[in-house]
């Protein structure tokens, strides 16, 4: 009986596997691993009798006994996971929670150990109970449940439960199959179909909806139709679990014969014998990047498809150590070790000769014109490969330097080369043959490397340097120049350029005009001896080395080379990647080859390991799950719900992240970029934690993406929100009421100060007013001063003079009269004597008054000097003014100064001359003067005008 499947998919060989092994050793809490599930964002799960573990790729987070997950007992028997990233717990002593978005939620007990549950797709909860049965669980939500339990299998220890596509709940019992949402619910399926009754441990449904039924003797198909054991050769295999991998190979797991695989019709088995930890399988998953895992009692195993296959001994190549390795047509590589020549062709290595029995030990190949390969040998020389024979060619006898041949091309001129360890060989068509050595301008005589550029020219790589010959002639690769090189292991030509691999890294020379320039450890490299370099024909090139494969990128080995980079970045292949051993071969080539289906291969110490450089880059573009672990604040873990507000004064904040990807989760690589702090994504290199500190009040949100190298940033970047709350004067409301309040109290001061300035001002103004008057009052006194007489407010002499020259120049031009009159108090001394001085000061004042009532435009009066006053008298004639003046020197005469003193008597004398009678107004003051003088000599107390006859 064959199983068969609708599968298509080409599943991956089990010896192509790259395998793990994980124990308590390594961070589990148990080495039995009861059940394993991957919640959708990623995580795997793993049920222990320790409690559950949950990884992350590179450590194991415990969940046991506590009130908070609802679990009672760290004996944990099931996790069922769904697709909305919940998971269920269950276990000893009748444990039941479940995680979801919110959390861990706690779910009523059952009655004994649960070995498994599901949730069916009416939200009732089935629950497989040891000894006692299966219940389930209404979906509280539905609106015609009644019972909070309903038994649907008494008595009968249940292990697995199943709903299959068409919303059948199966039971998996110690006493068969169970259908429960059936006619019969009560019937063995198995008993039905006429089997006897068995223990069934699980159930899976096929794609085609057949039932695959494991029990403790054989794994059977349940059609519609009937029941069929599924495979002869496990008929009497007791088996516990059954997985379908995604290529669509049966995965059965048994009681103590390992894991045996079921891929069209064939069984393979993996057991202790291939390193599986223990053979009791308790649990099986393929996770979401392919990988598998198996849980036996004694750890976990996972087998993942490596980057890299290694073809050994154990997978039928001629010998383990490797040598050299060539494409010899579109689908074929040949091998060639210490023990003979390989083909591997389909995935499949065999002797490439027919006679089996030759052992042979090979160094090198070169390419035949004439067909198959040239093979070039340790101890005997240069043979041919053809149609699976190998025959001599040419060796020491015909005149090779030595039998140890490392290096063979044939030119595109048809010459042969042969390089020995004991010089050059240079065989032409026409059969002629040329040595070339150290004596011929080569720089060391044992050749490990040859090749021809786009020139013609051939490069011979040596122990101590580089040679190109052309037309004969030899010249010199100063390959030593670059950190003092030495030897040269093997060469890539490109158009324009040869890249050279040495003891110092990988050189690059510049056709054009010989530069060299080296990719080396100051670049970057982290090894020198580089031996083979291969190009992917993408943008990789491969190095390889005594300490694994290199990688680094094609583009950036020319920027460096151009000195337009200063680093180079690489990525390292070695066991863990699927080599047998890290070991790469060198000294004799080619080494490592590049066939055109995009794979590369590379002889090591074990066998031949190869890659295919497009899966590398397929396997990177896998959507890489990526969390945000934990995330600690000022020290302390914070719960997070994708938001959170943390307190004004944080200081410091740390998020733990994590890519979950299993496959090389070594390798991945992070970025973060927290939004509100930087503008650009940070490279965080393998780190998976980004600390801050010092963050402003804001929003802000964190970001995070995942790659493995090389390959494009994940899309699903993990986002958490928070918000850094300001300190009371850091909120927005608050600074703006300082503001305001600061604008307030400076529009407060500049009101103020305003004020103020115009309250000076206007005290300015009335100072200033009160000043400008007293000053104008001052000046107007002055003015008065120099104009006026003090003691008698009349004109002074100066007004006077001023006066009187300025109505004498009128008057002597209108020809109009003026008549000048000088008085003199009589005997003023004797009034001061008799009376005092301050009597005769109130009699001038009062006579000043007198005077002043006859001020008009025709007379003026002023104050002469002493007790003398001076009249100007305009527009009377001598006769008239004669007249004037008599009433005056009467009214003086007669008014009494009793008030002054009693007794006082005052008279006066006066002189007056006319303008007409002088030619000057000083003339004429001298005129009145002399009148004056007649008055007072003719007796005083009279008038007298002056006349020129007197
Ligand atoms: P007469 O003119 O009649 O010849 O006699 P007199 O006493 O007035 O003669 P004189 O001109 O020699 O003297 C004038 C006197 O007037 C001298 C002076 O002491 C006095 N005198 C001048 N000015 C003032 C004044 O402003 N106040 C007072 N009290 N006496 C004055
Ligand atoms: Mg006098
Ligand atoms: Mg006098």
């Amino acid at each position: 009986m064959f199983f068969s499947a609708s599968l298509t998919n080409a599943a991956t060989p089990l010896a192509d596997y790259f395998t793990d092994t994980w124990s308590t050793q390594d961070g589990l809490p148990h080495n039995s691993i009861n059940a394993i599930a991957q919640t959708s964002d990623g995580y795997l799960w793993f049920a222990t009798w320790e409690g559950v573990a949950r990884y992350n790729g590179r450590e194991f987070r415990f969940y046991e006994r506590s009130t908070r997950t609802g679990i009672i007992d760290s004996g944990t028997r099931a996790l069922v996971s769904d697709n909305s990233n919940g998971l269920w717990v269950a276990g000893a002593r009748g444990g039941i929670t479940y995680r979801g978005k919110n959390g861990w939620q706690p779910q009523l007990d059952a009655k004994s150990m649960v070995n498994y549950l599901i949730h069916d797709r009416d939200g009732n909860l089935w629950v497989a109970v040891e000894g006692l049965g299966v219940f389930f669980r209404p979906n509280p939500d539905s609106l015609n449940h009644q019972n909070d339990e309903v038994w649907v299998l008494k008595n009968i220890s249940a292990y697995r439960l199943l709903e299959d596509s068409q919303g059948r709940i199966w039971a998996a019992t110690a006493k068969g199959l169970f259908h429960l949402n059936g006619e019969n619910s009560k019937e063995d399926i198995l008993g039905q179909h006429g089997l006897p009754s068995l223990q069934v441990n699980s159930l899976l449904e096929m794609p085609d909806k057949q039932l695959i039924i494991a029990t403790n003797k054989g794994a059977y198909i349940l059609s519609k139709e009937n029941i069929k054991p599924l495979h002869d050769e496990i008929a009497k295999e007791a088996i516990t679990t059954l997985m379908l991998d995604s290529s669509g190979s049966l995965w059965l797991g048994t009681i103590n014969k390992g894991v045996m695989r079921l891929t069209n019709g064939i069984i393979e088995t993996l057991d202790t014998q291939q390193g599986l930890p223990n053979n009791r399988i308790l649990s099986m998953l393929q996770d979401l990047e392919g990988s598998i895992w198996i849980g036996t009692n004694g750890g976990l195993m996972r087998l993942r498809n490596a980057p890299f296959t290694t073809f050994t001994k154990d997978r039928g190549l001629v010998g383990n150590y490797v040598r050299s390795v060539m494409d010899i047509d579109q689908d074929s590589v040949l091998v060639g070790s210490s023990e003979g020549l390989s083909v591997i062709k389909d995935n499949k290595a065999q002797n490439a000769l027919a006679d089996t029995n030759s052992s042979l030990s090979v160094l090198s190949f070169g390419k035949r014109k004439g067909g198959g390969a040239w093979v070039g040998t340790y101890l005997h020389g240069l043979m041919y490969w053809q149609n699976r024979v190998l025959t001599p060619y040419l060796d020491q006898q015909d005149g090779l330097p030595n039998n140890e041949i490392r290096a063979v091309l044939e030119d595109s001129q048809n010459n042969l080369w042969i390089g020995t360890t004991n010089g050059l060989v240079k065989k032409a068509p026409d059969g002629e043959m040329r040595t070339y050595s150290s004596e011929q301008g080569l720089p060391d005589n044992y050749i490990m490397a040859l090749a021809e550029d786009e020139r013609g020219q051939i490069w011979v790589g040596t122990g101590l340097g580089v040679t190109v010959l052309s037309e004969d002639k030899v010249s010199r690769v100063p390959i030593h120049s670059q950190e003092g090189a030495g030897y040269a292991f093997g060469f890539w030509v490109e158009p324009g350029y040869v890249w050279i691999t040495t003891d110092r890294g990988l050189i690059r020379y510049r056709q054009q005009d010989g530069q060299l320039s080296l990719v080396g450890r100051s670049t970057g490299l982290p090894i020198d001896k580089l031996f083979q370099v291969v190009y992917d024909g993408k943008d990789g090139l491969w190095l390889t080395s005594n300490r694994g494969i290199w990688r680094i990128s094609y583009k950036a080995a020319h920027s460096i080379a151009n000195g337009q980079q200063q680093n180079i970045a690489f990525e390292h292949f070695a066991e863990s990647d699927g080599m047998a051993s890290a070991q790469a071969n060198g000294g004799s080539n080619p080494a490592a080859v590049a066939t055109p289906d995009g794979r590369l291969w590379f002889a090591t110490a074990k066998g031949v390991s190869t890659v295919n450089s497009q899966d590398v880059s397929k396997k990177s573009t896998l959507q890489l799950p990526i969390v945000i672990e934990s995330l600690s604040v000022d020290g302390r873990p914070l719960p997070f719900n994708k938001q959170a507000e943390l307190p004004a004064n944080t200081n410091r904040i740390i998020f733990n992240y994590a890519g979950l990807g299993y496959v090389m989760s070594s390798r991945i690589e992070y970025r973060t970029r927290l939004v509100g702090f930087e503008k650009d994504w940070a490279l965080r290199g393998k780190s998976t934690v980004a600390e801050y500190t010092n963050l402003a009040p804001g929003h802000y949100q964190f970001l995070v993406s995942a790659r493995y190298p090389y390959s494009d940033w994940n899309t699903a970047e993990q986002v958490f929100d928070f918000e850094v709350l300001p300190h009371f004067w850091q909120r927005l409301g608050v600074q703006i009421l300082f503001v305001l309040l600061v604008l307030a109290l400076f529009a407060g001061a500049m009101y103020w100060r305003l004020h103020r300035l115009k309250q000076s001002e206007i005290r300015l103004k009335a100072i200033i007013d009160k000043q400008t008057h007293a000053l104008r009052q001052k000046s107007e006194d002055f003015q008065r001063q120099a104009n006026e007489d003090d003691l008698t407010g009349l004109p002074n002499r100066r007004a006077f003079d001023r006066l009187l020259s300025a109505r004498f120049a009128q008057v002597k031009q209108d020809n109009t009269q003026l008549m000048l009159v000088i008085m003199d108090i009589d005997h003023f001394k004797k009034i001061n004597d008799n009376y005092s001085h301050l009597a005769g000061d109130k009699v001038i004042q009062s006579l000043a008054k007198t005077l002043l009532r006859l001020e008009g435009t025709n007379v003026h009066v002023a104050r002469w000097g002493g007790e003398e006053f001076t009249l100007v008298i305009e527009g009377l004639d001598e006769n008239a003014a004669l007249t004037y003046c008599e009433a005056l020197r009467k009214s003086i005469e007669i008014t009494t100064y009793k008030d002054i003193a009693p007794g006082l008597v005052m008279t006066i004398s006066m002189g007056g001359a006319f303008a007409h009678q002088a030619e000057h107004y000083q003339d004429l003051l001298k005129l009145a003067d002399q009148a004056l003088y007649r008055a007072k000599d003719r007796g005083r107390n009279r008038i007298e005008l002056w006349h020129d006859d007197v």
